[in-house]
């Protein structure tokens, strides 16, 4: 039998245990950085199988490696799988068991999928060339994220491509999503704090208005993005919180804001956070407010290597898998990833699965009531399998 056809086999009759692996880890979340019990859950999954798992980084993040024992490329597959500080609103004989943590972006899926697929490939090995390296890689939810520490432990040493899937449930179940070039956004995040005079609210002279230079400021940064950023260009600055509670008749001596800034060019970063930098600065002169600044570039533009992208989404085409109804440029999507740093390292490509539960259903994730259709996991199991396999296949395959 081919082994593109048997590989189709193996994943297809996997998928009832995919789907239980998959609600074993929506029940059980972890948020990033305390994925303990879920590393060890999917390190004894290898370990039943007889496979090494080897550590990296300073998080729980781990690796895998499948050799084919024949010279060839050396692929790493790359799933996340931490969960979110999010109660659960669904109400699923699987939901989490977790008080205030969710599996809500669908990453229980990816590490479900990649479990599996790196069984099947295991199985397979002596008819592959060269090596697949799974990554399982924690905390991708929070900066610094769990990609950089194990990259700078050496995961990508030897390794020539990267591929990362993230499920999608702005696309309809059966999709398969791409972008080539810049396809996610690239992110900071700042913290700023304005600290003037406390005092009564009768006597405004006798202090110095903290909310007063904390309010000039975000006013002040809606220009940054009219009127500093290329109209060709793209990026956003938005302050999600804004601290200040107090009462009537006192007068606020500090408050906090935080912020978050998108971009989709790297030569932009520098330019917002001059301007935001700068922008906070000239409201601590104009009002004689402290300033105290806290900015944090973190996931850059995720990069897609646009030769591989192509050659992954060519295998997925002509794989003619049956669950997958369409294949489609879905252009840059708004989030930011950590892969990004994978794809700053090695010529990589990230793809999407749709996974709508329903068709103009979408629950966007992050929210308490996202939910995927699992038939997303074994869509994304056959796509991320053809793709390997048309890298690493031997040419008599
Ligand atoms: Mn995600």
């Amino acid at each position: 039998m081919r082994l593109q056809d048997q590989l189709m086999q193996q994943l297809t009759a996997a998928e009832p245990e995919m789907i239980k692996i998959r609600r074993y880890l929506h029940a059980h979340p972890e948020a990033s950085f305390h994925e303990k019990a879920t590393a060890a859950y999917l390190k004894q999954f290898y370990q039943d199988l007889g496979l090494t798992t080897t550590d990296y980084g300073d998080g729980y993040g781990f690796v895998v490696d499948i050799d084919s024992g024949h010279p060839g490329p050396q692929l790493a597959l790359r799933a996340d799988f931490d969960a979110l500080a999010i109660q659960e609103v669904n109400d699923l004989p699987f939901k989490s068991q977790t008080p205030n943590v969710m599996h809500a972006c669908g990453h229980d899926g990816h590490t479900a999928y990649l479990m599996i697929l790196a069984r099947t490939l295991s199985n397979l090995k002596d008819r592959l060339h060269g090596r697949v390296r799974i990554i399982h890689q924690p905390a991708e939810e929070v900066s610094p994220g769990g990609a950089k520490s194990m990259l700078a432990a050496g995961v990508l040493d030897g390794i020539d491509h990267v591929l990362g899937l993230h499920v999608m449930s702005s696309m309809p179940t059966g999709s398969i999503g791409y972008h080539l070039n810049a396809a996610q956004t690239g992110r900071a995040n700042f913290t700023v704090t304005f600290t003037g005079k406390g005092g009564h609210a009768s006597m405004p002279h006798l202090s110095n208005d903290a909310i007063v230079a904390g309010s000039y400021f975000v006013t002040a940064l809606q220009t940054v993005v009219s009127r500093r950023i290329d109209p060709f260009d793209t990026g956003s600055v938005t302050i999600g919180s804004f601290d200040g509670v107090g009462s009537f008749n006192a007068i606020k001596e500090q408050v906090q804001l935080k912020g978050d800034v998108r971009l989709m060019n790297e030569d932009t970063r520098q330019t917002l956070r001059k301007q935001i930098t700068q922008i906070a600065n000239g409201v601590g002169a104009t009002f004689g407010v402290q300033v105290d600044m806290d900015y944090d570039d973190n996931y850059p533009v995720l990069m897609n290597d646009d030769d591989l992208t192509q050659q992954v989404i060519d295998s997925i085409r002509s794989a003619d898998i049956p669950e997958i109804t369409k294949i489609f440029d879905c252009g840059p999507q708004d989030p930011s990833e950590d892969f990004a740093y994978f794809a700053q390292a090695k010529p990589s490509s990230f793809i999407y699965a749709g996974c709508q539960t329903a068709p103009g259903e979408n629950h966007p994730h992050h929210s308490p009531d996202f939910m995927m259709n699992e038939d997303c996991l074994l869509i994304a199991a056959k796509a991320m399998g053809s793709a390997t396999l048309a890298l690493l296949m031997a040419p008599e395959d």
